[in-house]
C-alpha cells in the first residue's frame, strides 16, 4: 500500500522517521521514531504534551497526537535514512481547531465545497549569516547594490547547489537561484503547487535551508529584517484559483488577464490587509521591514500602502502575468500554513462579497505615494496588527475562533514581553532628558 509508512521504510530504506507539526508561531517540532515503531504510530499518532509548544494549551490539558500525513513523506535528500512527515494534530479523537496544518485545511476544504481550489508559489528570502548571528557571513559580500551579484552568489555556491539538487531530487521543480538585494541575501524559486502542498514544501524548504547552512558552518535566517540598513527578507506568494482544470483568475478580456472573480479576490485581500498582516508579518520585528526607511540598496522592496498595481515591485500586490497576482506583504516569520489560510479566507470573502479593489495604482509607491489619497497604510506596528485582527469578522469566521483567539493571546504576551524590554534606543535618546 503505497500510503502504509512502515512498507515505504523497507521499500526507501528509511530508518528513522521525523514526525513533525507546525505550532502557531510557526516552530517546528518533532519526534524521531524508528522505522519499526511507525507502523503502530501511523494509526495513532505520536504524543506529544501540547502546552510545551506554542498552541495555547494547558499542562492540564491532555496529550495531543500528531498523526503524520503519508502524502508529505520527504526523504531527506542529504540523509536518505531519515524520513519527514507533517501530521495532523488530534486530541481527544478531534482535530485540534487552532492547529495550523488544520485550519489550513479546513479553509481549503470550504473553498473546495463551492468549486474552488488555490494554487501557491512562495519566495522565501534568506539571508546566510554568521554563526554566532552577528554578520552576514561574506565579508566580501558589500557592494551598494548587489542584487543578483554573479561573485557573492558563486562565491556561496556549494551551499546553494545543494539545497537547488535537493529540490531538484524531490522533484519540486527548482528554477533558479539567486543573490537578493540585501548583502548575504538569496532567494531560490520552485513550482507553484496546491496550497497545502507548498505549504508543507515552505515548512521543508526553512528546516533544508538551516540544516544545509549549517553543515557549512553558516546560520540561515529568515528573519523580516535582522540588518536594520539592509532589504529585509519578504515570503512573497503567488496566488491563483482553480476549479478543476481551469485557472478562474484568468481571462483574456480581463484588465491585465485578471477575470472579476481574482479582482473580487484582491478586492478581499484589501478589504482585510490589515488584520491579514497580524498572520502574514507576525512578530515585533516584522514592522521594521514594511514601512522601513530606505536601505542601502535605495529601496525596500516592501509595501507600506494597501494597494495593488500591474508589473510594479512597489505595491501590497502586484499582478505580473494574466490569471495570477503576487501578494508581497508576508514575511519571512510568517506561519507557512496559516498564511495561505488567511489569505484564502480573505480573498474567498472578497469573491462572495463582491469586494471593489478599487482602482490599479500605476505610481511608485515609493516615491509617489503621498500623492495617493484614501490609500490604507499597513500597520505601524505589531500591537496595531493585532488590534486590527481582533476586530476581523472575516477572518475569526472563516478560520475559526480558536486559532484566532489562542494566536492573538500568545501575540499579545509577546509584544508584552518586548514592551517590557528596555532598548539602548531608549537609553541614546532619554538618558539626559
Ligand atoms: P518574482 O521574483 O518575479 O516575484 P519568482 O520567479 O521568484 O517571481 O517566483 C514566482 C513564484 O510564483 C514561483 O513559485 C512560481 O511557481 C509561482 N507561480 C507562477 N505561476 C503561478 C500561478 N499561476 N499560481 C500560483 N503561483 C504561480
Ligand atoms: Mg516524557
Ligand atoms: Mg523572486
Ligand atoms: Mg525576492
Ligand atoms: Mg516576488
Amino acid at each position: 500500500m503505497a500510503n502504509d509508512l512502515s512498507h515505504a521504510a523497507k521499500e526507501l530504506g528509511i530508518k528513522y522517521f521525523l514526525v513533525s507539526y507546525v505550532d502557531l508561531f510557526g516552530s517546528l517540532r518533532a519526534k524521531l521514531v524508528p522505522a519499526p515503531a511507525i507502523g503502530a504510530m501511523q494509526k495513532t499518532g505520536a504524543g506529544f504534551a501540547g502546552f510545551a509548544t506554542w498552541l495555547d494549551m494547558s499542562p492540564a490539558d491532555p496529550d495531543l497526537f500528531a498523526v503524520p500525513d503519508p502524502d508529505s513523506l520527504i526523504q531527506l535528500p542529504w540523509k536518505p535514512e531519515i524520513g519527514w512527515l507533517a501530521s495532523d494534530l488530534v486530541m481527544n479523537d478531534e482535530l485540534v481547531a487552532q492547529a495550523p496544518r488544520n485550519v489550513l485545511k479546513r479553509t481549503m476544504m470550504g473553498a473546495d465545497s463551492i468549486g474552488y481550489q488555490m494554487k501557491t508559489g512562495v519566495e522565501c528570502e534568506y539571508f546566510l549569516i554568521s554563526a554566532d548571528g552577528s554578520r552576514i557571513s561574506d565579508g566580501a559580500d558589500n557592494a551598494i547594490k548587489p542584487c543578483y551579484d554573479q561573485s557573492a552568489l558563486m562565491r556561496r555556491f556549494d551551499v546553494i547547489r545543494e539545497i537547488s539538487d535537493a529540490m531538484n531530487t524531490l522533484g519540486w521543480g527548482c528554477y533558479q537561484n539567486d543573490h537578493e538585494d540585501a548583502n548575504g541575501q538569496f532567494e531560490m524559486n520552485w513550482h507553484y503547487d496546491d496550497a497545502l502542498v507548498t505549504a508543507d514544501r515552505h515548512v521543508f524548504f526553512k528546516y533544508m535551508v538551516r540544516t544545509i547552512a549549517e553543515a557549512h558552518g553558516l546560520r540561515a535566517t529568515f528573519m523580516p529584517k535582522p540588518f536594520i540598513d539592509l532589504t529585509g527578507s519578504g515570503c512573497h506568494m503567488h496566488v491563483s484559483m482553480w476549479n478543476g482544470e481551469e485557472n478562474v483568475f484568468s481571462d483574456p478580456d480581463g484588465e491585465l488577464g485578471v477575470s472579476e472573480l481574482g479582482y473580487h479576490f484582491i478586492g478581499g485581500l484589501i478589504h482585510s490587509a490589515d488584520a491579514l498582516c497580524a498572520i502574514t508579518n507576525p512578530t515585533v520585528n516584522s514592522y521594521k521591514r514594511i514601512n522601513a526607511p530606505r536601505t542601502v540598496s535605495g529601496a525596500t522592496w516592501s509595501p507600506s500602502s494597501v494597494t495593488y498595481t500591474g508589473n510594479n515591485r512597489t505595491h501590497m500586490i502586484r499582478i505580473p502575468d494574466p490569471g495570477r497576482f503576487e501578494f508581497r506583504l508576508a514575511d519571512g516569520a510568517a506561519n507557512p500554513y496559516l498564511m495561505p489560510a488567511a489569505v484564502l479566507a480573505t480573498g474567498l470573502d472578497g469573491m462572495q462579497n463582491q469586494r471593489d479593489p478599487g482602482k490599479r495604482l500605476d505610481i511608485n509607491m515609493y516615491t509617489e505615494g503621498h500623492k495617493v489619497r484614501g490609500a490604507k497604510k499597513l500597520p505601524l506596528n505589531l500591537l496595531d496588527a493585532l488590534r486590527a485582527l481582533e476586530k476581523s469578522s472575516v477572518l475569526r469566521t472563516a478560520l475559526g475562533a480558536p486559532v484566532i483567539d489562542g494566536f492573538l493571546k500568545l501575540k499579545h504576551e509577546e509584544w508584552n514581553a518586548y514592551s517590557r524590554h528596555l532598548t539602548q534606543w531608549e537609553r541614546d535618546t532619554t538618558l539626559d532628558i
